[in-house]
């Protein structure tokens, strides 16, 4: 088969989404499953829905496009703040967005008038990691304008926490933003259906027994494809880590010495060589690099170590001849490369031709 590949299970996929929707919904929490790891991959946002998500998430409206057209039957969130060049796209396939700018609302408003449509918004709110989100104090006064806006609907608040500067969702920000709820509702007499307390990142919080307060959404993405949470990258207890992997193939096999030889400057990426010599190493390179994926995001199989990468190489050390497959787990990032990277080829393998039992049967 063609090499490399990201080899996509869905019925791994389809398992860790059913038990992290089970898990919180015993907290009342629904989850909006997130697709831009997957270039948003109609198959597998079906597993998703299918698993019991209440809605699928993007950040990107392309990709929220290609589902739509494909007919994902689903109400779609666009994650990331419409740029104003595409209000009329993001209107036209998202049925919400997350937004932080009266100017980007006031456009979606317009596009949605000339549609006679209703667009929903969720306001994200800034608690502490510093990416997008309105200032606490700001709240009041954006939410004044935004019901002011004759074809916008205010859906619900959320925030976004450990993505840029590692915050971690704890007692404190997520009790902010439950009070932030309640301020809003009693403020302007309106009820909030959303309050989106965050990503993967949030999952140690919400099954730690804490308070959940007013959160009753997560957006989950990496949790689900890759059975891990990001905050220590640790595997969740119960979830499969290898619902998709990334096969190589290997391309030279040769024994060489552990030490380069020559003047040393900078590799190709900015890189040192190793520093110690241990002789003669068996060394095997692999046909992928950077271009394909981030190499040191790979996990190799615990006898194979990882040893060099360029844009088209991996070196590792292994005595493998040529022609032989290695097969690697990814972390978010190296999964995010490969997927959008046209040179890899994606392998999916369905659900053994049976489709599980939907989901009203399935909840105790
Ligand atoms: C990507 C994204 C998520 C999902 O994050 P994971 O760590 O993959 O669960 C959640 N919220 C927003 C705004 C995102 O862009």
């Amino acid at each position: 088969m063609t090499a490399p590949r990201l080899e996509i299970e869905l019925e791994k996929i389809y398992h860790n989404a059913r038990t992290l929707v089970e898990l919180l919904a015993d907290h009342d929490i629904s989850v909006t499953g997130i697709t831009k790891a997957t270039l948003g991959s109609p198959d597998i946002a079906g597993v998703l829905l299918r698993a019991g998500v209440s809605m699928i998430g993007d950040s990107r409206i392309e990709n929220i496009e290609r589902m739509r057209l494909s007919h994902v039957p689903a109400t779609m969130v666009l994650t990331r703040s419409p740029m104003l060049s595409q209000v009329d796209q993001v209107v036209k396939y998202a049925d919400v967005s997350f937004n932080t700018e009266l100017d980007v609302i006031s456009k979606l408003s317009s596009a949605a008038r000339k549609v006679k449509q209703i667009h929903g918004i969720v306001l994200m709110v800034e608690l502490g990691d510093l990416r997008e989100g309105i200032m606490l104090d700001d709240m009041l006064d954006t939410i004044r304008e935004v019901l002011r806006f004759p074809n916008i609907a205010l859906k619900g608040i959320g925030t976004n926490l450990a993505c840029r500067s590692g915050v971690s969702p704890d007692a404190t920000n997520m009790s902010e933003l439950s009070s932030l709820a309640d301020l809003i509702e009693t403020t302007f007499g309106l009820t909030l259906d959303i309050v989106s307390g965050g990503s993967s990142a949030n999952l140690n919080w919400a099954l730690s027994g804490a308070a959940i307060g007013r959160i009753n959404n997560l957006r989950l993405g990496e949790s689900i494809l890759l059975g891990r949470e990001p905050l220590q990258r640790q595997p969740i207890a119960g979830l499969h880590t290898d619902a998709i992997t990334l096969v190589a193939e290997v391309i030279e096999s040769k024994v060489k010495p552990s030490q380069p030889c020559g003047e040393i400057a900078q590799s190709a990426f900015g890189e040192q060589p190793p520093i110690i010599d241990r002789g003669h190493i068996p060394q095997a390179i692999l046909a992928i690099g950077h271009q394909d994926t981030d190499p040191y995001g790979l996990q190799p199989p615990p006898e194979i170590e990882i040893i060099g990468a360029s844009s088209d190489h991996l070196i590792i050390e292994s005595s493998l001849p040529v022609g032989a497959e290695i097969t690697f787990q990814l972390n978010y990032s190296a999964l995010l490369r490969a997927m959008t990277s046209p040179f890899v080829a994606k392998v999916t393998h369905f659900q053994n031709g049976h489709t599980p039992a939907p989901i009203s049967h399935m909840i105790h």
